[in-house]
Order: C-alpha cells, then sequence, then structure tokens
C-alpha cells in the first residue's frame, strides 16, 4: 500500500507513504512528449539512481518495481544507520533524512567520528575524526588498522566498536549539553556545538559553521588540503578542522 498525489495538470505523480519502506518517496515527472522525467526520490545520494531508473523503466510500474529493488537492496544500509542512530550519539545530521549516508557521532571526551558508508556494501567509503589534534593523531591508526580489517559479515555498529576496542559508545547525558561559546547557542540552524581546540584544559566547544566564520576574520588563518588551521577563540590555542567535510 502506499499514497499517490499528482499536480493539477498530471505533469507529475508522487507516491509515497509506502508501508514496507517508511519515510520513502518517488516522484515522477511526465514532459511533453510524455516522456519520462524523475523529480525526486528519497535514495542515498552519491549514487546516480535517476540514470538507472530511466533506462530500466518505461512504464510507472517498471519505475515502482525498480525502486522496490533498490530498496530492498538497501536495506542492510539503512539498518546499520537505524543502530548508529539508537546507540551512537550523533551530532549530524541532526535529523537524518533517508538521503544521508552518513553520521557524526561521540567516538570519547573532544572526539567525534565521521562514518560515511556505500549504500550497497555497508562497508565504509571514509571514516574521519574530529578533535584535538593529540587525540586525532593517535587514533588514526587505529583508523586505518579498522578500515583495513573491516568484517561485511559483520553489522557496521559492530564493527566500530571492534576498531575503537569498546563495548559500547557514549550516549549524551540530558541536560549536559554545552553550548557554542560564539554564539552562545546549543542548537544553531541543523548544528550543535562539538568542536575545540588542542588545550587540555580549555573545555569550550564551537559550532563549526560558527568557527568558520571566525576563521576567516584571523589574519594567519589558512586551510591546506582541505584543513581551516586557526586558533580557538577564547584561549588562542591551535584549532584545526575540516569544514567542508562537516558543513557539507
Ligand atoms: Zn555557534
Ligand atoms: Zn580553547
Amino acid at each position: 500500500m502506499y499514497k499517490i498525489y499528482t499536480n493539477s495538470q498530471f505533469s507529475s505523480i508522487r507516491f509515497t507513504d509506502f508501508d514496507r519502506f517508511k519515510g520513502h518517496y518517488l516522484q515522477l515527472g511526465f514532459d511533453n512528449t510524455k516522456n519520462y522525467t524523475i523529480f525526486d526520490h528519497s535514495l542515498p545520494k552519491g549514487i546516480q539512481w535517476e540514470d538507472v531508473l530511466l533506462s530500466t523503466s518505461s512504464s510507472v510500474k517498471c519505475f515502482l518495481d525498480q525502486f522496490f529493488k533498490f530498496l530492498e537492496e538497501l536495506k542492510d544500509f539503512y539498518t546499520n544507520l537505524a543502530d548508529i542512530d539508537e546507540l551512537c550519539y550523533v551530532v549530524q545530521p541532526l535529523r537524518p533524512s533517508t538521503k544521508e549516508n552518513w553520521r557524526i557521532f561521540k567516538l570519547k571526551d573532544r572526539v567525534f567520528v565521521k562514518i560515511v558508508l556505500d549504500p550497497f556494501t555497508s562497508s565504509p567509503v571514509n571514516l574521519n575524526l574530529y578533535g584535538p589534534t593529540y587525540e586525532v593523531e593517535s587514533l588514526r591508526s587505529i583508523l586505518s588498522e579498522g578500515l583495513k580489517n573491516w568484517d561485511t559479515e559483520m553489522d557496521v555498529h559492530a564493527n566500530l566498536l571492534r576498531t575503537f576496542e569498546l563495548t559500547y559508545f557514549p550516549m549524551v547525558n540530558e541536560g549536559t549539553e554545552e553550548c557554542c561559546n560564539i554564539c552562545y547557542c546549543y542548537q544553531l540552524e541543523e548544528h550543535v556545538p562539538f568542536i575545540s581546540c588542542d588545550n587540555r584544559s580549555c573545555s569550550l566547544v564551537y559550532h563549526a559553521i560558527c568557527l568558520k566564520e571566525w576563521f576567516t576574520t584571523l589574519a594567519d588563518g589558512k586551510v591546506f588540503l582541505d584543513v581551516s588551521f586557526g586558533a580557538c577563540p577564547f584561549c588562542k590555542t591551535k584549532l584545526s578542522t575540516t569544514f567542508a567535510d562537516m558543513l557539507k
């Protein structure tokens, strides 16, 4: 079962509220020559779904069948992401949709991991770390070992725990969220603050967007291979991070 919506000219049709695939939708359009186009869909970003759909489908039924086939194939991918959402403290995306294939979650105090999943293999396309240099540098080798020994028979959450030799990841304690020390709020648009500087005794955190803005005011700030180098607005200690990766 699902719902169908059309516009008043009947030039577009939207399928949504599928029983088996919550949150998903497919919207088709018809051009003047009655050829199909794909207006919108809920599949993960980064793959040319449109090309495959258009090349394999010649009727509305074909489109839906192919769409359902994709969703069947993506079941493990979505289960893996749902596990991370449930069992980790995810700081970004704040309200994940079916389109995101990545999560940023807390690994330990001041350190966060970004995982980007491949929709078809559920193994990571990329693993990255955010946190003070002294933490991140020592974790880099652990991360690359984890990627090398990734067990595709195991789910993603279990692989991540094994990589970091943990039994569970830290979860947030309600009421202990720290505000950004630039804008003084916790949630700003779709962001929460989790970037901190290299000073072990400075406990302040910042939103990536606020910090990026702040870095543009620095005379000696620089960017090298996607990494932005600057200083903590409060204690002036070195702070480097990859905004491009975080604010995409
Ligand atoms: Zn802020
Ligand atoms: Zn600081």
